[in-house]
């Protein structure tokens, strides 16, 4: 039998000082997703906490969080529904607006995408302020739907977005101050 080490997935995360603006250090995930490993390791990792939950969906959010959701979904034979950027979406929408460190931003659904009582998880690929993501709770919450909990790839815990999640359940793979 052949052992094969365990995978540091912060390794393959690359950092990019002053992108895409001064000041923020961005947080590239290509080099993880380029390694079918650490890909699938990132996948069964964010779906196990919640494997023995029912998932009914899960709601990636635009962009990377698509990446990670779909994927996710399909481990837990649950639905996959995206939550997108303004005026992305073809469909009837609902709208929530988020605070950003400097103005706000919107993130959209499509109407009717969470039957009401539906058990839900969102993914994304990094958890900072918490903003976007609590925006996408939001939209859940607004159609009925019940949060069983949020997960991520990275968090910048320094940032606090546990906090502006509430009592909401977190799970983040990679953690950075
Ligand atoms: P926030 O709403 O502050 O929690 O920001 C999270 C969203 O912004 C996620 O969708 C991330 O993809 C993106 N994001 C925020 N900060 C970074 C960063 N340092 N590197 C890469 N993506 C980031």
């Amino acid at each position: 039998m052949t052992l094969r080490a365990p995978i540091d997935l912060a390794s393959l995360i690359r950092e990019v000082p002053d992108f895409p603006r001064p000041g923020i250090n961005f947080k590239d995930i290509t080099p993880l997703l380029a390694e079918p490993r650490a890909f699938r390791a990132a996948t069964v990792g964010l779906s196990s906490p919640f494997a023995a939950q029912d998932v009914d969906v899960v709601v990636g959010i635009e962009s990377r969080g698509f990446i990670f959701g779909a994927s996710v979904a399909e481990r837990l034979d649950a639905a996959f529904v995206p939550a997108r950027k303004p005026k992305k979406l073809p469909w009837k929408r609902l709208s929530v607006e988020y605070q950003l460190e400097y103005g706000t931003d919107t993130l959209e659904m499509h109407e009717g995408a969470i039957q009401p009582g539906a058990r839900v998880l969102v993914i994304d690929d990094l958890l900072a302020t918490g903003g976007t993501s609590w925006a996408a709770c939001e939209l859940v919450r607004k159609q009925g739907g019940h949060i069983l909990g949020c997960g991520f790839l990275i968090e910048l815990s320094s940032l606090r977005g546990r906090q502006r999640l509430g009592d909401v359940p977190c799970h983040s793979l990679i953690e950075f101050a």
